[in-house]
């Protein structure tokens, strides 16, 4: 019993520890303990580090675990891609070796086997595929095949020069300062592929996702259709109700089922518990995204546009109270004008209600058409053009 409490609370903390450090900046954990974990574990347990090298080894000490940060953080590196491949590796073969004995069982023929390896080897060439293609950096050579493809729209996006690399900064392009170019339709530069997310891998990133997910949830049903099969095939509720008097419903079953399951089976249990708060986790970041593909608009966009919106609105606002200070002093000067109702007042709208801003992104074309540009670039297209007319 005392193992199987061991169990509970490992996986209760593997829990709490992995959502914290994923998701405690979500609006929903704001004050909560969550946020305060995730604060330690991105931030604070790092501080309170280097602190100590600091005072231990002093000046020079911080100054290399700072430059070791830069190499990490700053500067492109495989840590995370190794980091992923030890995850995806180490969680194929603990299933293997804990699960492939029971492979064909009763609900499962042994193809799976097979078909495991081939799901896990589709992942790593999605994830080859991301990494290691070109996100659609902006050359000189290029620049004007991006231009084109690409329209200003004078909100978000107006013609200027990248200040490093010194070409035409295409409208939708960022400069990544850790990879040091111009990507086109830049969405974020991804430690876990240490390569930018743009134009060009943008669908192979959304297919990583999307096959990552539906390869825990193969993992997860896979291990509990295992462990439901040996339940069967060992006559467990038989031997439940027969020989122990147990009696033969859900409820008063279940807690010696889960009790047998996680004493004979607890490495199992753990990884399905582990595929299921990873695909789960992997379910959230794909909907993010899959929604910002369906309104064609990148992560970095979703920051100007609320930086547009703020400062829009406080413009606005500004406008607004202008005008109300206006009226007021115009109401103050007609003094022979019959006096508004208390009601009417009451009920009036506030000129600052009326503020409202309108995001126009001009990039949105409808759902089918923007689905279309993630799986063929438009510069690609423009570029293709080009060649075209060049040759005819
Ligand atoms: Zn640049
Ligand atoms: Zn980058």
């Amino acid at each position: 019993m005392a193992v199987q409490w061991v169990l509970v609370c490992h996986g209760l903390i593997t829990l709490l520890v992995l959502v914290s450090f994923l998701c405690g900046q979500w609006p929903i954990f704001q004050g909560t303990f969550i946020e305060r974990i995730h604060v330690f574990l991105t931030f604070g347990a790092y501080d309170y580090f280097l602190r100590f090298v600091g005072a231990v080894f002093g000046s020079k000490g911080t100054n290399a675990i700072l430059s070791v940060e830069y190499f990490c953080c700053d500067r492109p590196n495989p840590i995370l891609q190794i980091i992923y491949l030890a995850i995806l590796g180490g969680t194929y073969y603990f299933v293997a070796k804990s699960s492939f004995g029971y492979i064909p069982g009763y609900y499962l023929s042994g193809v799976h086997r097979y078909t495991s390896l081939l799901a896990v080897g589709i992942g790593v060439l999605l994830f080859l595929l991301t990494s290691f293609s070109d996100p659609g950096t902006v050359k000189a050579e290029n620049v004007s095949q991006y231009i084109s493809a690409y329209p200003y729209d004078n909100v978000i996006y107006s013609e200027k020069e990248c200040s490093t690399c010194k070409i035409p900064k295409p409208a939708r392009s960022k400069h990544c300062s850790i990879c040091d170019r111009c990507v086109a339709r830049f969405d974020h530069h991804c430690g876990w592929m240490n390569n930018c997310i743009g134009e060009r891998n943008t669908g192979y990133f959304m297919a990583f996702l999307l096959w990552h997910f539906l390869l825990c949830i193969y993992g997860a049903v896979t291990i509990g259709l295992i462990l439901a099969g040996r339940l069967k095939e060992l006559r467990v509720i038989y031997i439940l109700t027969v020989y122990y008097g147990v009696e033969n419903s859900f409820l008063s079953l279940a807690p010696h089922v889960v009790q047998w399951l996680l004493a004979s089976y607890n490495t199992q249990i753990l990884l399905m518990v582990f595929l299921a708060i990873v695909s789960l986790l992997l379910a959230g970041f794909f909907s993010y995204h899959a929604k910002l593909c369906l309104t064609n608009t990148t992560t970095n966009e979703t920051f100007k546009w609320q930086e547009y919106i703020s400062w829009q609105g406080k413009i606005n606002e500004a406008k607004a109270s202008a005008a109300a200070l206006k009226a007021s002093i115009n109401g103050m000067s007609t003094e022979g004008k019959p006096p508004e109702s208390k009601w009417r007042a009451f009920f009036r709208k506030s000129p600052l209600e009326d503020v409202q801003v309108v995001k126009n992104n001009i990039y949105d074309k409808g759902f089918f058409h923007n689905l279309h540009e993630i799986i063929f670039p438009p510069s690609m297209r423009s570029s293709f053009l080009q060649s075209k007319s060049k040759s005819g």
